[in-house]
Order: C-alpha cells, then sequence, then structure tokens
C-alpha cells in the first residue's frame, strides 16, 4: 500500500477527495528550487504531466520553465524538491541516465555536428550506447551481435527518417539544412532514443508556418501512439489548441493549471501573464 493510500483511508468518508479520478501520472514535480546566485529561478514548482497526454508550460520570459526542464533531465541539479518520472523517484539524475529511463528532451545540433549527415547525426546517440561495448567486438560470437546491432539500428534511422519525411535529406549536412529541417532533425534525434516522453522547449522557435503544421502532426501522431508531451511555447493559441492540460508559471512557481478553458478565463493568469489582453 502507498503512503497516500494510507493517508486516504484514514481519513473521514466525506473528507475523501472530491477531484475527479486522475489518468496514470507519468511525470511529478514537487517544490522544485533552483538558485542561480542571487536569482531563484525556480521557487518551489510543483506540477503533474499525465501520461499519454500533450501538456502545455506556458508563462512569461524569465518565468523559470526552461530551468525547470533543465532540473527534470539533469542538466542542473535542483536545490530542493523531487522530480518523479513513471512513480521513480529521479531527483538529481544523470542526463545519461535519464534517457536510459525513457525521459528525453529534444537539444540543438551541436556546431560539431554540423559537418556530418543528417544520417550521421542519427546514429550518434544510439552508436554512443553501442560504442561502450566495443570491447566486445574483438570476441568473434560478440562481434556477430553487435553488427546484427548495428543493422537494427541503421533499420530504426530510416523509420524515423520516414515518419519525419526527411529521407531525401539522409545525405544532407545538417549545417545546410534550413531552421525548420533543424528542428525535424532534433525531434528525429530523441525518438532515436525510444523514449517515453519528450520535452519540448520551444520546438517551432524559428519555423515556417507550413513547417509548424507538419511537425504538430508529427508530435499528434505520436501522442496517439502513446508518448507523452510537454511543451514549453510563447504561442498561447498553439498550446491553447493543441494541449489538453495547461501549466502556467510565474516568477519560478506555478499559477495555474487546468485545462486551457480554465487557463484562459483564469483571473491570475490573465493579470499575471497576458497583461489582461485576453
Ligand atoms: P524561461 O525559460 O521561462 O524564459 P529560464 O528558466 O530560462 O526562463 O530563466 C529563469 C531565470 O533564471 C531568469 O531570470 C534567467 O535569467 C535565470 N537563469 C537561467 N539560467 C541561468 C544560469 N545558467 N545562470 C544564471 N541565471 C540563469
Ligand atoms: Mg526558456
Amino acid at each position: 500500500m502507498s503512503d497516500t493510500e494510507i493517508e486516504s483511508s484514514e481519513l473521514p468518508d466525506d473528507a475523501v477527495d472530491p477531484e475527479p479520478q486522475r489518468n496514470d501520472v507519468e511525470l511529478s514535480v514537487d517544490g522544485l528550487v533552483k538558485r542561480f546566485g542571487g536569482i531563484t529561478a525556480v521557487d518551489g514548482a510543483s506540477f503533474e504531466v499525465e501520461s499519454g497526454a500533450m501538456t502545455g508550460l506556458i508563462g512569461p520570459n524569465g518565468a523559470g520553465k526552461s530551468t525547470t526542464f533543465h532540473c527534470i533531465t539533469g542538466i542542473h541539479r535542483p536545490d530542493a524538491g523531487t522530480v518523479r518520472f513513471q512513480g521513480r523517484d529521479i531527483t538529481g539524475i544523470r542526463p545519461y541516465e535519464c534517457a536510459d529511463y525513457g525521459l528525453v528532451r529534444t537539444f540543438q545540433i551541436a556546431r560539431e555536428m554540423a559537418n556530418m549527415t543528417v544520417l550521421e547525426n542519427l546514429m550518434l546517440p544510439a552508436q554512443n550506447q553501442l560504442g561502450e561495448q566495443l570491447w566486445r567486438s574483438v570476441l568473434p560470437f560478440a562481434r556477430q551481435e553487435v553488427e546484427r546491432e548495428e543493422r537494427e539500428l541503421l533499420e530504426r534511422v530510416w523509420e524515423v527518417l520516414e515518419f519525419f519525411e526527411i529521407e531525401h535529406i539522409a545525405e544532407e549536412k545538417a549545417g545546410n539544412l534550413s531552421g525548420g529541417q533543424r528542428k525535424l532533425l532534433e525531434m528525429a534525434r530523441a525518438l532515436m532514443i525510444e523514449p517515453e516522453m519528450l520535452l519540448l522547449d520551444e520546438p517551432f522557435a524559428g519555423v515556417n508556418p507550413t513547417l509548424e503544421h507538419k511537425l504538430l502532426d508529427h508530435i499528434h501522431e505520436l501522442r496517439e501512439e502513446g508518448y507523452t508531451f510537454l511543451i514549453v511555447e510563447h504561442d498561447m493559441d498553439l498550446i491553447m489548441e493543441n494541449c489538453e492540460r495547461v501549466i502556467v508559471m510565474h516568477q519560478g512557481s506555478v499559477l495555474a493549471e487546468g485545462a486551457p478553458e480554465t487557463i484562459t478565463s483564469n483571473e491570475q493568469v490573465i493579470e499575471a501573464y497576458l497583461g489582461g489582453e485576453v
């Protein structure tokens, strides 16, 4: 029996939690704090992300959205609070461990990779894992195994390329891609790790409207396959139209959380974030 079950069974009947039955929680952040010198970038943020849902994380510039992402995925170690993924406490995890658990954030294609082709870029994340087993390639039986894994890896790469409809740029150098194509590649790379949940920080920045729609279609398709998404995006309309749940951050903590309709009518949100424009 979990702690919460014990607690609720001790409550009198009329005090039973009136909240409607929630779907499974994929990610939960509780009392997260991150300071940089005198700045408290994240100041006690708490929220939950439902499994298989698309959740939007919004808030004005400097609200602490990116820092929250970095604390979740191990780029930063939080000063306080806990992060749970699929029920497991992953607070202060290392980024590579995070990927092993199936929680992945997209990141920009680094400058060193601009000279590599799209195909090579996609081979890289998984190849790093294979590379660790390099010693095995000196053993005859193990070498067969490594070759088999490499074949499977290449198959996976082509699957992902086809999914994003970017097979035609497989041999193109990453540095020659358009802004939008680069965004597709970034997401394709994340998928190579075979995650269960993706954190996207402004995935549509610098993407033209046509490609933005395409990218959104891909995200919806993946969502239907069961992937969970948490998306930071400044375009309110886009978030309201595409997300089932929205979390609003303001000055490092969560100001409001709920269905899009409840967010747009929330007085505090209108005042603090939208400046009364809605
Ligand atoms: P958002 O993504 O919501 O725009 P950030 O998480 O990037 O906000 O930033 C929140 C606050 O923390 C800002 O005041 C920002 O200047 C500060 N901050 C973020 N990262 C760092 C850092 N590495 N060092 C110092 N201050 C930082
Ligand atoms: Mg940011």
